[in-house]
């Protein structure tokens, strides 16, 4: 079973003209290994919170990006190299191979999430006897907007950035709200299903 905290939550808002966003990074630890999902593109909160968890960037022994936007994973460049789960394949340095739906050594599952983009993953893992799924843009709301945690409002939630494929995404949401009991959006707070 995993262990999992939020390290920073995600958030996203326009500031005057500019929009600010980076997502939830969520700190998952099984069979003795640090799994940094989402590292975001906020580098003094992501550097601050590790701190705050006694832990290094030396430390983080993997990383598992939701997909390739950049805001969540330009912080990529703060950690030595390191293997790096996104899309359907595990990356490190320049090889990569197929991670087979797992991140190694542990019960974490990867599940293709598509919708927002098309590569698009989510990390589904139990925690607490709890089923907890690390949704990134599967589900996202500006900072402005609070979202109840009912299934019909979770699966007509508007992608407020875009969406590359709305009939998938409904159909990605669909499985998450199925299967999990809790949901760590990439930028909000998190849900815990009734
Ligand atoms: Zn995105
Ligand atoms: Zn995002």
């Amino acid at each position: 079973m995993a262990q999992y905290q939020i390290l920073v939550k995600g958030y996203a808002r326009l500031q005057y003209r500019e929009f600010v966003a980076s997502p939830t990074t969520v700190l998952i630890q099984e069979g003795g290994y640090n799994i940094l999902a989402d590292p975001g593109c906020n580098e003094n909160r992501l550097l601050d919170a590790l701190a705050e968890v006694n832990l290094k960037v030396t430390d983080v022994d993997m990383i598992y990006l939701t997909h390739t936007h950049l805001d969540h994973l330009l912080n990529l460049r703060l950690f030595p190299p390191l293997p790096v789960y996104e899309g359907n394949l595990r990356f490190y340095g320049d090889s990569m191979v197929p991670h087979g739906g797992f991140i190694t050594g542990t019960s974490i599952q990867i599940i293709p999430t598509p919708g927002h983009t098309l590569e698009h993953t989510s990390l589904i893992f139990e925690s607490a006897g709890k089923k907890v799924c690390m949704a990134g843009d599967l589900f996202w709301w500006e900072d402005k907007k609070t979202v109840s945690p009912d299934r019909d409002t979770l699966l007509g939630l508007p992608d407020p950035l875009q969406t590359v494929d709305a009939e998938a995404l409904l159909e990605s949401r669909q499985t998450i709200l199925a299967t999990c009991d809790i949901i760590i959006p990439g930028h909000g707070e998190v849900i815990c299903l009734p």
